[in-house]
């Protein structure tokens, strides 16, 4: 039974991970995020790329350049529009699993907060998660 899995809004797109704990979990305050979440960051538990398995016909995918220069590939569902994960390849190959899109997010425990240059001011997160500036991916 995996840890990792969960799906969209509509359910139309599931997936899991086959990995048993995520390789970290960050926080994410990047304008990229912001935009796709339509929040003030992104929860993330990141995991390899190769690890994680959708389901479903209705995922479409984004392709972006990351802060690194590199393409990052956004996996959604076309028909609600929910973000589920991030495939990072210039950042050890991880995927950023979209942490509110998991069955169970519970557990989950963000080791790190990054891009926090951009941290907006209505947004306050524990401050005790350690701190980067500039996006290490
Ligand atoms: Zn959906
Ligand atoms: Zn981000």
């Amino acid at each position: 039974m995996p840890k990792i899995k969960g799906s969209c809004l509509c359910g139309e797109v599931t997936y899991y991970s086959t990995a048993e704990e995520p390789t970290m979990t960050a926080v994410c305050h990047c304008p990229d995020c912001q935009k796709q979440s339509g929040s003030a960051f992104s929860t993330n538990v990141l995991v390899p790329i190769s690890s994680v398995v959708f389901e479903g016909d209705c995922r479409k995918q984004y392709v972006v350049k990351g802060a690194s220069g590199e393409d990052v590939t956004r996996n959604f569902c076309g028909n609600c529009g929910s973000p589920l994960t991030t495939e990072l390849p210039a950042f050890n190959d991880l995927a950023a699993v979209k942490a509110g899109t998991m069955v169970d997010s519970s557990w989950v425990k963000p080791d790190i907060q990054i891009w926090c240059d951009n941290t907006k001011p209505w947004s306050k997160i524990d401050e005790d998660i350690k701190s980067a500036g500039a996006n290490p991916g």
